[in-house]
């Protein structure tokens, strides 16, 4: 068998390289941190969290969840180290973010078949099997490079973080501890607003001042990841039926549903630092520190770290890809994450998984498969390849990309959703025990 390449140690390239070595596959794993670091990246760790610690939905009933679950049938790495430094946070699934990090780290170390170098690669390798995995924010030559290869524009928009706050400046004879409709443990800090203090808030975030934006055309915005400034400029009420939104979320202090609420969601184990749900700003930090100190609760708010705005990279997969992720121009070269127009933590380290379990094949001279349709996993891989490549976004887990059930149809959408997974499963096990083993 050959050795396989994977360049990029982030969500993707991290689970690629697991899926590659449980199957006796040799690697050579190149992550440029901390040698050279992303204008996001803090640490020198593998698959670091660049912004929340949530990786959303761990419900059935929720396109995200199910990817989940098909992720842990297929022994994922990423989905282990989840699992195993989990913090409260209700329905969802997030993670104390430096345990995560340092397990992914750990386990990857830990294999004797994987060798890891500190370095950036500036090209894409022109033989042998590579995974391609550097993600939003891949360094500049090697991105040069895969738009020269790709023999179309690469398309960048922006993406942005929100900031998180020390646990000790909070002030909690003001801030509440309660999730929404209290489902499951109560795990967000609650900033109740009056509509007089929402006023002079949104005032003086529209009128706030931005960071200059450096090396970007345009300034197209990701609705999924929308700057809270961004946001508030739409309309007097757009945050309250956003991140502010207060139903379900009554003050104890007085009985009463406030006007609006600011979330603080707790950020590590150690519960020493929450940070603020929904409000990812490209604001300058002195400003952030002026506005966000304005949050009832928030008043001597110690700023752990500031919210940021970034580039985010990815190719036109419809032209380039096929639904094993192995680029349709060169045969043993992949591609896995963020770059390849999946969007989102999760769904990154499962493009991974199915690259890296390609680029397996390939090693042992198998052909690559695609993943069922009727899987997350499989429809993302679907989506990405298929597209009209004019019109091509990137794109979370989601039913819309799963074909709908077959017979009569279930009005309830939990219902409804949950049969879709639950057959998702099923085909993913028969597709385990038929095509992969
Ligand atoms: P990454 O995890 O970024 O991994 C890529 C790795 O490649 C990095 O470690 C990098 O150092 C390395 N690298 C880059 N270039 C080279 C090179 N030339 N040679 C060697 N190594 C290289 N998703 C969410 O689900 N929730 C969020 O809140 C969220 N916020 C985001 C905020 C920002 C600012 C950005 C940029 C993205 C965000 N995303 C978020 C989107 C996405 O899910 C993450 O970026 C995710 O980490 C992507 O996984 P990846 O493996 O594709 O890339």
């Amino acid at each position: 068998t050959q050795k396989v390449t994977v360049i990029g140690g982030g969500l993707a390239g991290s689970e690629a390289t697991w899926q590659l070595a449980k199957r006796g596959i040799e690697v050579d794993l190149y992550e440029m941190r901390p040698e050279k670091m992303t204008p996001a990246h803090e640490t020198k760790e593998l698959a670091e969290l660049v912004c929340t610690n949530s990786m959303r939905s761990n419900q059935l009933s929720n396109a995200v969840g199910l990817l989940k679950e098909e992720m842990r049938q297929m022994d994922s790495l990423i989905m282990e180290a989840a699992d195993k430094t989990q913090v409260p946070a209700g329905g969802a699934l997030a993670v104390d973010r430096d345990s995560f990090s340092q397990y992914v780290t750990d386990r990857i170390r830990s294999l004797d078949n994987v060798t890891i170098h500190t370095e950036e690669i500036k090209n894409i390798p022109t033989d042998g099997i590579v995974v391609i995995a550097t993600g939003p924010l891949t360094s500049d030559d090697l991105a040069k490079n895969i738009q020269q290869f790709s023999g179309s524009d690469s398309l960048h928009f922006f993406d942005a973080a929100a900031p998180i706050v020390a646990a000790d400046s909070i002030n909690m004879d003001i801030v509440y501890k309660k999730s929404r409709y209290d489902r499951g443990e109560a795990a967000y800090l609650n900033c109740p607003m009056n509509k007089e203090q929402y006023e002079t808030f949104i005032n003086e975030l529209i009128k706030a001042e931005t960071a200059e934006l450096h090396g970007f055309e345009n300034s197209e915005v990701f609705e999924g990841c929308m700057p809270i400034e961004v946001m508030a400029s739409r309309g007097y009420k757009t945050m309250l039926f956003g991140p502010l939104k207060p139903v379900g979320l009554e003050d104890p202090h007085t009985g009463e549903t406030p006007y609006a609420v600011v979330q603080l969601r707790q950020d590590n184990a150690a519960a020493s630092m929450y940070n603020i749900v929904g409000f990812q700003t490209h604001l300058k930090y002195g400003e952030q520190k002026r506005v966000f100190s304005l949050i009832p609760g928030l008043e001597n708010a110690r700023f752990v770290r500031y919210g940021k705005m970034h580039r985010n990279t990815y190719i036109a997969s419809p032209e380039i890809l096929s639904a094993s992720y192995e680029s349709k121009k060169q045969k043993g070269l992949f591609f896995a994450g963020q770059m390849t127009g999946v969007e989102g933590y999760v769904e990154s380290a499962g493009s991974g998984l199915v690259a890296g379990i390609n680029a397996a094949r390939e090693a042992m001279e198998q052909e690559p498969v695609a993943f069922p349709v009727e899987t997350a996993l499989g429809s993302m891989a679907n989506y990405v390849t298929t597209t009209d490549a004019k019109h091509f976004q990137p794109m979370n887990a989601s039913f819309a990309l799963i074909p709908g059930l077959e017979g009569k149809k279930i009005r309830n959408k939990r219902e409804r959703h949950e049969k879709i997974s639950e057959r998702g499963l099923e085909s993913l096990a028969q597709f385990k025990t038929t095509v992969l083993d």
